[in-house]
């Protein structure tokens, strides 16, 4: 499994904001959105190969009892499974992020769905490649609901402009026995203008329909720091 980074921290997003987690991410993505956070493991993927027990190896290093596997998207590998298992065994709490693509029968705690919207998809003009991929495979809603119905889970959209609303509508208006409390929405960026310009608007329309808003502390906290 190609691992990029193993390092502890605190959570920053999300339901378990503010928990120290030990975070493992895959390198690698099927996906390419303009904004990711993370090229480092999606468009100019890093790392090494790593067995399951080195990777387990690396998680205890920390006296930690919270384990995030993220990317990238860690689904695309299936010894997801046997790390999980490895983990579970361990009695460490799981968090998969993952943008609801791909299914693999995990053990997880706390599914961590990101669907990625259409505004998410690199500019056809630069990337036609990427452009038509991404599209092609970034709603997967027989995945995402297969996910909901067998994992306790958060929704959380990266929400880049207004428009992204209605999209998200749509969206849970296809899902059946959705939470409301388990869905978040999530300003996109990591500048604390940028942030700051899109919580403007996003945190009153949580309000309105009941969403969690959900702050990036992240970037808040350490900025766009690697391994933070
Ligand atoms: S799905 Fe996640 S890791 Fe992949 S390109 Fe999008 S933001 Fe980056």
């Amino acid at each position: 499994m190609r691992i990029v980074e193993v390092y502890q921290s605190v959570q920053g997003e999300g339901l378990l904001t503010g928990t120290a987690c030990v975070f493992v991410r895959a390198s690698g993505c099927n996906l390419r959105c303009w904004f990711c956070d993370t090229p480092y493991a999606s468009w100019r993927p890093e790392g090494v190969d790593l067995t399951i027990d080195e990777v387990v190896a690396k998680v205890e290093e920390w006296d930690c009892q919270h384990v995030v596997l993220t990317g990238g998207e860690p689904m695309l590998f299936s010894e997801l499974i046997p790390l999980t298992q490895q983990l579970a065994n361990r009695e460490r709490h799981i968090t998969i992020e993952t943008a609801g693509t791909l299914y693999l029968p995990v053990a997880c705690d706390l599914m961590s769905i990101s669907p990625k919207l259409s505004s998410s998809a690199p500019a056809l003009a630069s990337n036609p490649h990427w452009h038509r991929r991404h599209q092609r495979e970034r709603c997967r809603m027989d995945v995402i609901q297969r996910l909901v119905r067998e994992y306790v889970y958060q929704l959380k959209f990266v929400v880049d402009r207004p428009a992204d609303c209605q999209e998200i509508e749509e969206y849970l208006a296809a899902l059946e026995d959705i939470d409301r409390e388990r869905i978040l929405l999530m300003p996109q960026g990591t500048h604390p203008d940028e942030l700051a310009d899109r919580t403007g608007w996003l945190a009153p329309y949580c309000q309105i329909k009941g969403y969690r808003f959900c702050p990036r502390k992240q970037f808040e906290w350490y900025g766009t720091v690697r391994g933070s």
